[in-house]
């Protein structure tokens, strides 16, 4: 079993993040796994390395070890050759289009393939990719939320690989690691459910023989019941930290805060995975 811990460097690290470490280290630690640390600054724009080097100092400070992924740092930015190859493949067995359209003109979340045969060049600046998905329903065991059923075409359409500014997708970026990089078992946030059925699919078109197993955990919400941000300042472990807080302590709160202990329960990282 290979797991990944994939934090993007657009802010500090807060006790979300912890949550999902935990979930991460605890159940790798449980089943004999290892965990690759992934750091995915596909997003140009609002990543920084002043965020990536605190989140590294943050996660040794907590106790978080990966086996994988650190030396030297796994980072999205410093292989874009592997995104040009993925796409190149897959367009061999699959229909990859150019599509001009602005959000705007999509108008929802799902894309209703209206480039799909115009044709369009798919290096053109100013276009952005997709790739063509055919009906069907993608099924998986999530490893707590039990069996799911998912129909990429009805939920998001044909694909976004690239946005019309040149930037890889989350979704063709993740999919193509997990791929690549042999991960076995997919550990985040609910708030990603809505994806994994697409992620499968392109998997498979990737020429995934196995999909991977995922498991979608709960989210911490804040006081007012929203799921956290990486702005807000009473969770940010920073801030937790400058308040005296141990790693033991911020560990025990964040394993209450998604309902794995009691609160006030302080729980060292060697140990999370007791808790699986
Ligand atoms: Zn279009």
């Amino acid at each position: 079993m290979l797991t990944r811990f994939a934090p993007s460097p657009t802010g500090y690290l807060h006790l979300g993040h912890v949550a999902n470490a935990i979930y991460v280290w605890g159940v790798a630690g449980a089943r004999g796994g290892r965990v690759r640390l992934r750091i995915e600054d596909h997003d140009r724009i609002r990543s920084r390395p002043e965020f990536e080097r605190a989140l590294l100092e943050d996660l040794e400070w907590l106790g978080f070890v990966p086996h994988e992924g650190l030396d030297p740092i796994d980072r999205q930015s410093d292989r874009p050759g592997i995104y040009e190859d993925a796409l190149r493949q897959l367009a061999r067995t699959a229909h990859v289009y150019g599509c001009t359209c602005s959000r705007k003109e999509i108008g929802s979340e799902r894309y209703d393939g209206r480039c799909r045969d115009r044709g369009l060049p798919i290096a053109a600046a100013g276009t952005s990719i997709r790739v063509r998905l055919e009906p069907g329903i993608e099924h998986f065991d999530d490893l707590r939320l039990g069996p799911i059923d998912q129909e990429p075409t009805a939920q998001c359409g044909d694909l976004l690989l690239k946005d019309r500014d040149g930037h890889w997708t989350y979704q063709f970026a993740v999919t193509v690691d997990d791929v690549q990089q042999g991960i076995t078992t997919v550990i985040r946030g609910a708030d990603l459910l809505a994806s994994t059925g697409r992620q499968i699919r392109l998997a498979k078109l990737l020429g995934r023989a196995a999909p991977a197993q995922y498991l979608h955990h709960p989210l911490i919400a804040n006081a007012h019941g929203e799921k956290l941000s990486k702005a807000a300042r009473d969770t940010g472990i920073r801030e937790l930290r400058a308040q005296g807080v141990s790693p033991e302590e911020v560990i025990g709160l964040a394993a209450a805060a998604v309902g794995l202990l009691p609160a006030g329960t302080p729980l060292p990282a060697a140990d999370v995975r007791r808790l699986f």
